[in-house]
Formats: C-alpha cells, sequence, structure tokens
C-alpha cells in the first residue's frame, strides 16, 4: 500500500546516526514523507535531505517553541551550539531568510507555524509571548499568499485564536492553497470550524493511544478518536511528526515514517472502513493539498 506521512522531521539530530537507513526503510515500504522545518537550520536541512530522495519533500518555516528563550533543550532536534540560540532569547522570523527557501522546488508548504499556548516558558511575560507567536504567524501567512503554498500549522491550546487568523487571511482573499491543522487534538466543533475554512486535518500517533478509563466515550473511543470517527476521510491527512510520539505498540519509542502506517489502521478500525481505503484516500488529499504525486 502507498502511503504518506505527511509531517515528520527525518533530518533532525534524532536520526543522526541512520538517516539514510531511516529513509530507505520507510521508501522500501511503500512510505513517502514531508520532513518538516522548525527554524531557518532545519529548514534548510530538511530541503537538502529532499533533494537526494524521489519521494521525499521539505517544509520551511519557523515553530513557535523557538521564538522565546526555553528552558528546556530538545536535544533530538537540533546541534547543541544551535540550541545555545534557544537558550538566549530565542528566534526572530525574517521573511527574507525563508523566502529563497520557500521557492525550492521540493518545497511543498510553509511552516511548521501556528500558537503554542501550552510551552510557554513561566518567567517570560505570557501577553508578549503570545503576541510574538501572532505575529510570526502573520508573517508566514503572508510568505504563504506570496509564493502559493499551503501551511502546515501547529497549534495547541490556541485554537479560538488560530481559527480568528485563518479567517481574516481568507477573508481578504489570501491562503489560496490553505493547509492543513497538523497533530490535530482539539474537540470535534474546533475540526469542524476548520473544514469549513478550507483547511484539512492531520492526525498522529496520538489516536492509538488507549483512552483513560475516566474519558471513555459510547463505543469505547476516546474524544480525539470519537472525532477522528466523526470527520470525512476526504479531509484527513496521516502524520507521525516522527521523531516524536510513536504509535502504539512503539509508544515511548524512538518513530519513524513508516509507522504511520499504525495511524491509518487506527482511522479503519475507529471508522470501520478498509485500511486500503483509508490509505487510498489520505494519500489523495495530501497529493491534491501539496501539488505532489506520489
Ligand atoms: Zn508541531
Ligand atoms: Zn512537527
Amino acid at each position: 500500500m502507498s502511503m504518506i506521512d505527511t509531517h515528520c522531521h527525518v533530518h533532525f539530530r534524532a536520526y543522526r546516526e541512520d538517516m539514510d537507513k531511516v529513509i530507505c526503510r520507510s521508501l522500501e515500504k511503500g512510505v513517502k514523507m514531508i520532513t518538516v522545518g522548525t527554524q531557518l537550520d532545519t529548514s534548510q536541512r530538511g530541503l537538502e535531505v529532499a533533494e537526494h530522495y524521489d519521494g521525499v519533500w521539505a517544509t520551511v518555516g519557523m515553530h513557535p517553541s523557538h521564538l522565546c528563550a526555553q528552558n528546556f533543550v530538545d536535544d533530538e532536534e537540533l546541534d547543541p551550539s544551535a540550541q545555545q540560540m534557544i537558550h538566549t532569547g530565542g528566534h526572530t522570523f525574517d521573511p527574507a531568510d525563508f523566502l529563497p527557501l520557500a521557492r525550492h522546488p521540493k518545497c511543498v508548504a510553509i511552516g511548521e507555524c501556528g500558537l503554542d499556548y501550552v510551552h510557554i516558558p513561566e518567567n517570560l511575560n505570557r501577553e508578549e509571548v503570545i503576541a510574538k507567536q501572532k505575529q510570526t504567524v502573520r508573517q508566514h501567512f503572508d510568505l504563504a499568499s506570496e509564493v502559493g503554498l499551503p501551511l502546515a500549522i501547529h497549534s495547541r491550546e490556541a485554537q479560538k485564536d488560530q481559527l480568528a487568523l485563518i479567517r481574516e487571511y481568507i477573508q481578504a482573499g489570501k491562503l489560496a492553497r490553505r493547509g492543513v491543522i497538523h497533530c490535530f487534538t482539539g474537540t470535534l466543533e474546533e475540526a469542524q470550524e476548520y473544514l469549513e475554512t478550507g483547511f484539512l486535518i492531520s492526525f498522529t500517533g496520538i489516536i492509538t493511544f488507549s483512552p483513560r478509563k475516566k474519558d471513555l466515550l459510547v463505543g469505547g473511543l476516546s474524544p480525539l478518536q470519537e472525532v477522528v470517527r466523526q470527520l470525512p476521510l476526504e479531509s484527513i491527512m496521516i502524520e507521525t511528526d516522527a521523531p516524536y510520539i510513536s504509535p502504539e505498540p512503539y509508544r515511548g519509542k524512538r518513530n519513524e515514517p513508516w509507522q504511520v502506517e499504525f495511524v491509518a489502521r487506527k482511522i479503519a478500525e475507529i471508522k470501520k472502513i478498509s485500511f486500503e481505503e483509508v490509505c487510498e484516500v489520505t494519500t489523495k488529499n495530501a497529493e491534491k493539498l501539496f501539488g505532489i504525486h506520489v
């Protein structure tokens, strides 16, 4: 079955020993991939990697967590010298740096960018951080509109503000290619509002996790699995967000793009349709959104 992992970070430091093996392992299993940039370094590197493989594409953008000084270090993402930048005040998004990258033939989307209200360090002024995140989202939206690419949006506990920004831009006639809300974890209402704007919703291995007993809904599903059940397959894509959030049965281990298969299988189980149909339709959705041929 051919599939596409629409959001992974296979060019991150987590794969510094065996990136080629990991990519080839997935491609041999029929799983293509889009490897996602999170700041300038990883955006450049993602494109370099994509250039070397048929079936690998990249995106360029700046993740909201890189906009402010962070207490945590993500050893999986950047080498220690680059991490120093994050400790000393964070990055600022300069569209002039990203414009040439966005025009690269292997670049299929702008992002990941968005609003993340979960990972704001407590020692910083919350309002200022949010204002910087919103300003940076606007710059990404302008860039996507200028180069005519879709967006890869990261949104955590910020769906209302994120939707307001999307609606504002669409009303202004921008964001013609729309985009995807990656690693969706919001409510059914929020998902439906995104669909009304023409965005797609993408699910990770989180949908494979067993619901906590107290969260169980009728039918034994978690609230997020119920969102999967209710959304039309035509508006859904699948992803791993590798190296993070490995699906069951590999939860807790380093993730790889081919494991997107477990996300597809879970969607089939929840929606009571065939695995083949999930692969076929989610691949078509990705081809249409990103303008690629899988
Ligand atoms: Zn993300
Ligand atoms: Zn990501």
